[in-house]
């Protein structure tokens, strides 16, 4: 699943392919989506928010894609070839010798002037992880509507209490931060779930940081698209490691299914207190 930070990289170079630039041919598989509509505008803007990525163009009018597990924007030059196959396309934006492909997104929609505003996903959203200064006084508000039996390891990734924040970066905080998965919000300190949000919030930005840039205009070349980038940290402390030691206690990493989600968490039993079930 692409975390915030991919998609906010994915939004970066998107930005510096499109902004200022013409739609010259536009197509979607998205049968309610009036592509050629965008055919004649210009690109004003590429944002991300959480792991919304909306296309702002000059009439007002913005192209929503939500990438859930599967979705991934590249970009090429006229010609070039594609690194998935075509049938894969779900949006193509051309400008001039410059094309944009969004892949196997299963959310796309043009959404009208103003319609961001009304737009049921995107209004709902919990204050967006890597903003900087973080919302924390929001983070709390909303987290306090939250049942008192939530884990806090699904909080994390409850993007209506804040936004951004995939597995593995859930899994990454929670270790730095020595706090059981499995532990009930309520049980833990509100300085503990703050630093919690901080250090999923520290853990994206030092992976933007040391990502590659994407393509500057002169030197794209095949390599140049966004959502080609790695979405894990350099090297995950928990993520993906399981039965391997931790690195400072040595005790075996642990994974298993949490929340209604049932996504993946990994953890070290050890350091963050929470023995593994036998099954
Ligand atoms: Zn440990």
């Amino acid at each position: 699943m692409p975390e915030g930070d991919t998609i906010f990289r994915t939004a970066r170079s998107l930005g510096q392919w499109l902004e200022g630039r013409e739609i010259t041919a536009a197509r979607t598989t998205a049968a309610a989506v009036p592509a050629a509509k965008l055919v004649g505008q210009r690109v004003t803007g590429v944002e991300a928010k959480a792991k919304h990525l909306l296309i702002r163009f000059d009439s007002g009018v913005v192209l929503h894609t939500h990438m859930r597990m599967t979705g991934a924007w590249h970009v090429y030059r006229a010609g070039e070839r594609w690194r998935k196959p075509a049938y894969q396309a779900r949006v193509v934006l051309e400008a001039g010798e410059r094309v944009a492909v969004c892949f196997n997104a299963p959310v796309v929609e043009l959404l009208a002037k103003r319609g961001e505003e009304v737009h049921p996903a995107l209004t709902r959203l919990g204050p967006d992880v890597l903003v900087d200064p973080l919302d924390l006084e929001e983070v709390r508000r909303r987290l306090a509507a939250r049942p008192p039996s939530m884990a806090i390891g699904e909080v994390l990734l409850d993007q209506q209490v804040v936004s951004g924040i995939g597995n593995i970066f859930r899994c990454e905080a929670l270790f730095a931060e020595r706090v059981d998965p499995w532990a009930p919000w309520p049980d833990l300190a509100p300085e503990t779930i703050d630093a919690l949000v901080t250090a999923a919030a520290r853990l994206m930005r030092a992976r933007i940081a040391t990502s590659p840039e994407p393509a500057a205009e002169s030197t794209a070349g095949p390599t140049a698209g966004p959502a080609t980038m790695r979405t894990r940290p350099a090297r995950p402390a928990v993520y993906g490691r399981t039965g391997r030691p931790c690195y400072r206690c040595r005790t075996p990493v642990a994974t298993a299914k949490l929340g209604q989600q049932a996504r993946d968490v990994y953890w070290c039993p050890k350091c963050q207190g929470h023995l593994p079930t036998i099954p």
